[in-house]
């Protein structure tokens, strides 16, 4: 594959885990943690973590402003979990002062989940949703997705192209709680969000559009 850097924001979260499916899917990878870090990279990822402590890392490290501008002016980015809470527009629950990056014109419901099913598992239908081309050889049937505290997209806007909705059971069979139907990985331009957490199953998927699109 061509000599693409993505980035990822390496301030808290499951940044390992990221790196290793980049590189799976044929990207070299950096660690951004200082301003002019973001200079040298072709795409970012958002990990999951926690979203209020990477805002106020985000802040403290003065990376908001020169990442909200660079998000502004098209650069690729990709956030799971946290990263999709920061990647939007507006929160509902977020904690008082919370502040996203935005850029993506979705609300987003941080720890929409809640207590009885903080994490769970569940089989998406991914190649219909992404199989435009991106799904090489026809795609390989469901996408694992792993959920921790996630927030769903509780609304997107027209121009947001949804990629993927919860079923009605979990991987176990058992009928969701809450969320059926949800809407959990989106994208808009080059900006793309998951509620879920790919980078820990070993399926590329995802990762592999994320390289596409910014390829694109
Ligand atoms: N609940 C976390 C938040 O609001 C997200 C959890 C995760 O990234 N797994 O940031």
């Amino acid at each position: 594959m061509v000599g693409l850097t993505v980035g990822v924001l390496a301030l808290q979260g499951d940044v390992p885990e990221h790196v290793a499916a980049l590189e799976r899917a044929g990207a070299r990878t950096v660690l951004v943690r200082r301003p002019g870090e973001l200079a040298r990279v072709d795409g970012l990822v958002l990990p999951g973590g926690e979203s209020t402590v990477i805002d106020q890392l985000l802040r403290l490290f003065e990376l908001r402003d020169p990442l909200r501008r660079l998000i502004r002016e098209g650069l690729p980015v990709y956030g799971s979990c946290a990263g999709l809470v920061l990647l939007a527009d507006r929160l509902e629950g977020g904690a008082e002062d919370q502040q996203t990056l935005g850029g993506l014109d979705i609300v987003a419901r941080r720890n929409a989940f809640g207590r009885q099913a903080d994490s769970f598992e569940a089989d998406l239908d991914w190649d219909a949703a992404s199989g435009d081309g991106y799904a090489e050889g026809g795609g390989r049937g469901p996408l694992r997705a792993v959920f921790i505290r996630a927030p769903w997209i509780e609304r997107a806007g027209d121009g947001v192209e949804v990629l993927a909705r919860l079923p009605q059971r979990d991987v176990a069979g058992r009928p969701l709680a809450v969320g059926a139907g949800r809407i959990v990985a989106a994208r808009q331009g080059k900006l793309l969000a998951t509620a879920f957490h790919p980078e820990l199953v070993g399926d590329t998927r995802v990762h592999q559009l994320f390289v596409r699109m910014i390829e694109g």
